[in-house]
């Protein structure tokens, strides 16, 4: 199984901003042997090596990143904190009740234990919990949450509690926010600053962390071989923490497709914001399957970031998900459209990411087929900073041979509707794409959009929350 080397990908406002001078770990040189190998230094890599060390401290696990831990998306997202109650309806379509609840109350309590571990090693992330608005920003999309907000009280839950029309404006310092919920358990982080944290703490519990170690061939067998540029390492389970790297595995690229997103980020502008009233830290984000999706940060800036769904061919993890000019420009037009009276603002650091999207838009855990000691979690469909934290536990407990709630839970070997192979995944995901902006470019203006549009539109993969 082979891996091709990717460059790594233009550093984000966070990575910039966050402990700069910190040096990379050492590349791995030699031969070794682990007990688990964990390829992939993102939030799932992270949160599985320190789980592994919490239930056997003796174990010896490596981590190896193919640039440095938080290079990939957990270094360069919006730092939007979630639950899964956006996704409820989607998890009751293959789980049990029992089990759709306690994933959805599982992902709720992973936001405070985020918070209580940051609290515990110190590790300073920006975390705030202030809430989420998830708000309709034109009148096609207002109470495009009500089927969630059902679905909730349906398992006697009620995370989210609607906010006045009124209020929504006042909240987010825009009057294009028409309608809004409240999911009060949301928070931010600074992200890049969570990885370093994260990696820190590891590092202490005696997780071996490599760096500019990239894995490019995998040989099956008991022990595994993984091969990297000056080295190698036998191991007994390997754990795929590679995010949207996995479609290089025919296998699993067949379980989800690689799309863009953007984030650009505007000078610090404090006092406008405490001016237009956005000063409550919530996290906010649009009803648009190309999701918006903006926030402060401690300094006062805004991090305006949107779901572009750009593609590549063959889902190579090319340039578009590093930065993509379109898809800057996209998000930057979106901001200017939902603040326009921060049009003299200047953006100072613009990039992009990729996001793995499963069709339902939630993870999938398993072993490759025949090799029941390669495990993999992957699919986080842009909801991983918090939901990795149970990802760390389902895949340290499927590592370890636990029989317990997280490797027997519904997510590990669920069936997910395949992505067709190409030239229909490019050719038709972009066609689709260009639907979805179409529409929703309607929508926004105030005008219905063209049935074919509606359609095509019909074929993408769920988004961040399931829409009434
Ligand atoms: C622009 C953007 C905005 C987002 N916003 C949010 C948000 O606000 N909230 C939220 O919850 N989620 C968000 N997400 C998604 C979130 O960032 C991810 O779901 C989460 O970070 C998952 O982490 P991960 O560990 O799976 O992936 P990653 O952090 O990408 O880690 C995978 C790692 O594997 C490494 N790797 C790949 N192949 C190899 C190899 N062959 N050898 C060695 N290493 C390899 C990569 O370099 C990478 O560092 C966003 C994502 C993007 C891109």
């Amino acid at each position: 199984m082979k891996f091709p080397v990717t460059p790594a990908l233009k550093r984000s406002f966070w990575l910039q901003s966050a402990e700069p001078s910190l040096q990379a770990s050492p590349a791995l040189a030699g031969s070794h042997a682990a007990d688990v190998v964990i390829v992939g230094g993102g939030f799932v890599g992270l949160w599985t090596a320190l789980t592994l060390k919490e239930h056997e401290p003796d174990c010896r696990v490596m981590i190896l990143e193919q640039d440095v831990c938080g290079g990939g998306a957990s270094g360069r997202n919006g730092g939007f904190v979630m639950s899964w109650w956006p996704k409820i309806q989607s998890l009751t379509s293959f789980c049990s009740v029992e089990q759709a609840s306690f994933l959805a109350h599982s992902a709720e309590r992973a936001i405070s234990e985020l918070g209580e571990f940051c609290q515990r090693h110190q590790v300073e992330a920006a975390f705030r919990q202030k809430g989420w608005l998830w708000t309709a920003t034109c009148a096609a999309h207002v109470d495009a949450w009500n089927g969630t907000l059902e679905a909730c009280a349906r398992l006697g839950a009620e995370p989210f509690a609607r906010v006045s029309a009124r209020e929504v404006a006042r909240r987010t310092g825009s009057p294009v926010h028409l309608a809004g919920v409240l999911e009060r358990s949301n928070a931010t982080v600074q992200p890049a600053a969570l990885v370093h944290g994260m990696r820190k703490v590891a590092l202490e519990a005696g997780v071996e962390i490599y760096e500019n170690t990239a894995v490019s061939e995998i040989q099956p067998g008991q022990p595994v071989r993984l091969l990297t540029a000056h080295g190698q390492v036998d191991a007994r389970n390997v754990v795929l923490a590679t995010n949207a790297w996995s479609s290089a595995i025919p296998e699993l690229a067949k379980l989800f497709v690689p799309v863009g997103s953007s984030i650009v980020v505007t000078e610090p502008i404090a006092e406008r914001l405490a001016s237009l009233g956005w000063s409550g830290g919530e996290a906010i984000t649009d009803s648009q399957l190309m999701v918006d999706y903006y926030r402060t940060t401690p300094d006062g800036r805004i991090a305006f970031g949107k779901g572009t769904g750009s593609l590549s061919y063959g889902s190579k993890m090319g340039p578009v998900f590093s930065e993509d000019p379109e898809g800057i420009d996209l998000t930057e037009a979106d901001l200017r459209r939902t603040y326009p009276m921060l049009k003299d603002v200047a953006v100072t650091h613009r990039w992009s990411g990729p996001i793995d999207r499963t069709y339902d838009s939630l993870p999938v855990f398993n072993h490759l087929e025949g090799c029941p000691n390669i495990h993999y979690g992957i699919g986080w469909s842009g909801n991983g900073v918090g939901p990795s934290r149970i990802g760390g536990r389902i895949l340290a407990s499927l590592a370890l041979g636990r029989q317990d709630q997280w490797s027997q839970c519904a997510l590990v070997g669920r069936t997910c509707k395949a992505f067709p192979p190409e030239p229909v995944r490019f050719i038709g995901g972009s066609l689709v794409r260009r639907s979805v902006i179409r529409k929703e470019r309607a929508e926004l203006g105030g005008h219905r959009a063209k049935r074919l549009d509606v359609v095509m539109a019909g074929f993408a993969p769920a988004g961040l929350e399931d829409k009434s």
